[in-house]
C-alpha cells in the first residue's frame, strides 16, 4: 500500500522553547496511530503540524492526493489554501466536542459541508446519514446541551467524517469522558479506519487508548523517542 502523509524531520519552536525536533512519521491507509508522551512533550504541536493547523519551521510534510495524481506539500501552501485543504481532506475531533451550542446536532454535522459550499438540503441529508452510521439516528434535532457527553463526542466524530476525509486527527478525544463512555467513543473512532483508505491519528494520555491503536509514537521533549 502507498502512504497518505509523510512528515520528514519536522521542527517547530516557540521563542526559546523547542516544541518539536526532527520528527519523522509516515501515515498509511487503514492505520490508527497514537501519539503519546508526557504533558509538554510536543504531542499537540505534532498533531497540529501534521494537520496543517500550524506551519513548521523546518522539514517537509507531504500529503498524497486522493485521486492518486501526486502529492501536495503543506509547507508551500499559503494559509488560506491550507485552510481549504484541511476542510476538504482532514477531519478533526477535539477533547471537548466543540459543537456549536445554538445549532442542532444535524446542523453541527452539516457545517463542514456548508462551509465547503454544499446546499443546505444536501448538507443536512449527508449529516443525517452520518449520524445514523454512528448510531445517532433520531438525535439530529437535539442541541448539544441535550446530549450526553458520549453522544456529543460521537456527533463530533460524525462532523469530522461528513466530508469524507482521508485522515482524521483526534486530540485527547476521550479525555473528558468516563471510562465506559470513552470506550464507546474510541470504538466509533477506530471504526472509521476499518478496512478503509483512511488513517486516524490520536493524541492521548491514556495507555488503554494507545494499546488499541496499530502504532504508537512516543514523544519526549519534542523528539520521537519510540515508535512501534
Ligand atoms: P494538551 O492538553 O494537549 O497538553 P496544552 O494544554 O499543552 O495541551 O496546550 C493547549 C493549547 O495551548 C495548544 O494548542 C498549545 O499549542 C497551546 N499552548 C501550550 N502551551 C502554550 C504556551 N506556553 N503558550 C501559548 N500557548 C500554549
Ligand atoms: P503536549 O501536547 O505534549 O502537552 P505541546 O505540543 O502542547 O505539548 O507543547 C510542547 C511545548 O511547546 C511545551 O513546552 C509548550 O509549552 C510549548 N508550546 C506549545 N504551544 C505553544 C505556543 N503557542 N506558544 C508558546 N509555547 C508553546
Amino acid at each position: 500500500t502507498t502512504w497518505l502523509l509523510r512528515a520528514e524531520r519536522i521542527g517547530k519552536h516557540y521563542g526559546h522553547t523547542t516544541a518539536l525536533r526532527d520528527a519523522s512519521l509516515t501515515l498509511q491507509p487503514g492505520e490508527a496511530v497514537a501519539i503519546t508522551g508526557p504533558s509538554g512533550s510536543g504531542k499537540s504541536t505534532l498533531l497540529h503540524a501534521l494537520a496543517g493547523i500550524i506551519a513548521v519551521d523546518t522539514g517537509d510534510i507531504v500529503v498524497r492526493r486522493p485521486d492518486g495524481s501526486g502529492v501536495e506539500d503543506l509547507a508551500t501552501l499559503a494559509d488560506a489554501e491550507r485552510s481549504a485543504f484541511r476542510l476538504h481532506r482532514f477531519g478533526f475531533v477535539f477533547q471537548q466536542g466543540l459543537l456549536v451550542p445554538e445549532l442542532t446536532a444535524g446542523e453541527n454535522v452539516a457545517l463542514p459541508l456548508l462551509l465547503a459550499g454544499s446546499s443546505r438540503a444536501q448538507a443536512l441529508q449527508r449529516a443525517d446519514a452520518e449520524l445514523a452510521r454512528l448510531d445517532l439516528a433520531g438525535l439530529g434535532e437535539r442541541r448539544p446541551g441535550q446530549l450526553s457527553g458520549g453522544q456529543a463526542q460521537r456527533v463530533a466524530i460524525a462532523r469530522a467524517l461528513v466530508t469524507g476525509p482521508t485522515i482524521v486527527f483526534a486530540d485527547e478525544p476521550t479525555g473528558a469522558l468516563d471510562s465506559r463512555t470513552a470506550e464507546d467513543v474510541l470504538d466509533a473512532l477506530l471504526a472509521t479506519v476499518d478496512g478503509d483508505a483512511r488513517a486516524l491519528v490520536i493524541v492521548t494520555h491514556d495507555e488503554r487508548v494507545a494499546a488499541r491503536c496499530d502504532r504508537v509514537v512516543h514523544l519526549l521533549d519534542g523528539r520521537i523517542v519510540d515508535a512501534r
